[in-house]
């Protein structure tokens, strides 16, 4: 029997191994010149002026969300096709959510969906302070339309490109802000990069950078700057807001770092991957991901579609019996058992549930060898 095969992974070189060690022996452990330095690099990456680590990518939705001022009389808009902390973090604020179905061949937010959604929404007086699209599977999202309506229907946007380490958008890094106010990121092991858990935000709004380097600790300021008193001690801080305890450690920056570092070859791996797959199923009743002219994938996800929910269920069986464990992205969040309790139901997001009923992201990760992928795509050429 061949060894597991998972859908995803994270790679860890003899490299990242020195780089925690180091930091283990140095004399800091939590927040310190690794996370300024991770930070650094990040934003020299995304092209962005600004780049705060934190927690989790949940920490950085709570927080990035917080910044923008959501709070209990208002709403937030992402789409079902995602992990549910995508609206979870909005929930924590007592915002309330909506979602925007997904377009059916790029399986993120359709940006013609969103606009019947607001235009209906604007005669109610229900219009969303916050929309998140979330770039599925490392593709952007149309960012360009999705902003134009921001424009006319005032609203800001949020990011969520936790799949989306290393991708691009018009020639551009997803990640710079340029159709955003902020972008989050996810360093969990099974995306793109891994910091272990963890988290960024990247903007090129100095306020709000200013509001999330706070809120990842307490809401405290120690920049004199910034401070109510006006000669303070050496020693003095001060607590501004309610913030939280979201901080990265020096251990994690330093493991982030090292695989930054990686991350261009990461990316070029994946995208070798998925072109293999895409020319392999092309004569097969496969559907894959239609990409956006001006985009390009980070490849966190290699999501395929069959032509019913019985062939996916099939495929899924077959191969994990191969040892190749596939797995599903995502169940859509409104028909969690939480959300219906607050009166979404099945039917609400019909495209969103047909691609989960049918979905199935098959193995991508950096590390996955070719003779690996030839025997995936063999077991996939026998289903039919
Ligand atoms: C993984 C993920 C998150 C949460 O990331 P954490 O770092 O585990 O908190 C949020 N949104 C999406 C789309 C994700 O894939």
């Amino acid at each position: 029997m061949r060894k597991v095969i998972p859908y995803g992974k994270q790679s860890i070189t003899d490299d990242d191994i020195l780089a925690v060690t180091d930091v283990l022996k140095s004399d800091f452990l939590t927040q310190g010149p690794a996370v300024t330095e991770f930070e650094k690099n990040y934003a020299a990456k995304m092209n962005v002026p600004f780049a705060c680590a934190v927690s989790s990518a949940t920490a950085a939705l709570h927080i990035a969300y917080q910044a923008l001022g959501l709070g209990v009389d208002d709403i937030l808009w992402s789409v079902p096709n995602t992990f549910v902390a995508t609206t979870n973090a909005a929930l924590y604020l007592g915002a309330k959510v909506d979602f925007v179905d997904i377009d059916p061949l790029t399986f993120c937010m359709s940006a013609e969906q969103l606009e019947i959604k607001l235009k209906n929404a604007k005669q109610s007086g229900t219009l969303p302070k916050i929309v998140v699209p979330v770039h599925f599977g490392g593709l952007s999202c149309d960012m360009k339309a999705i902003h134009k309506l921001s424009l006319e229907y005032s609203f800001k946007i949020v990011e969520d490109a936790s799949h989306c380490v290393g991708a691009e958008y018009d020639k551009a890094p997803v990640g710079d802000c340029r159709y955003s106010d902020l972008c989050v990121f996810s360093f969990h092991p099974v995306k793109i990069i891994t910091t272990g858990e963890g988290g960024m935000i990247t903007s090129q709004n100095k306020d709000l950078y200013e509001k999330v380097m706070m809120a990842r600790t307490h809401g405290i300021t120690k920049d004199p700057a910034t401070m109510v008193a006006s000669s303070p001690a050496p020693w003095e801080m001060e607590q501004h807001f309610l913030g939280f305890n979201y901080r990265m450690t020096d251990i994690q920056a330093a493991l982030g770092n090292s695989q930054l570092k990686r991350l261009d070859s990461n990316i070029a791996r994946r995208r070798a991957i998925a072109s293999i797959y895409q020319e392999a199923f092309k004569n097969l009743p496969i559907q894959v991901q239609a990409p956006l002219e001006n985009a390009q994938s980070s490849w966190h996800l290699f999501p395929v579609l069959f032509e019913s929910s019985d062939m996916r269920r099939h495929a899924y069986d077959t191969l994990k019996t191969k040892n190749i464990f596939t797995q599903v992205h995502y169940i859509p969040v409104h028909t969690q058992p939480y959300y219906k309790n607050m009166g979404f139901k099945l039917g609400d997001f019909p495209m969103a549930e047909d691609y989960y009923s049918r979905c199935l992201s098959l193995p991508m990760y950096h590390g996955l060898t070719d003779d690996e992928q030839d025997f995936i795509i063999s077991a996939i050429r026998t289903l039919f």
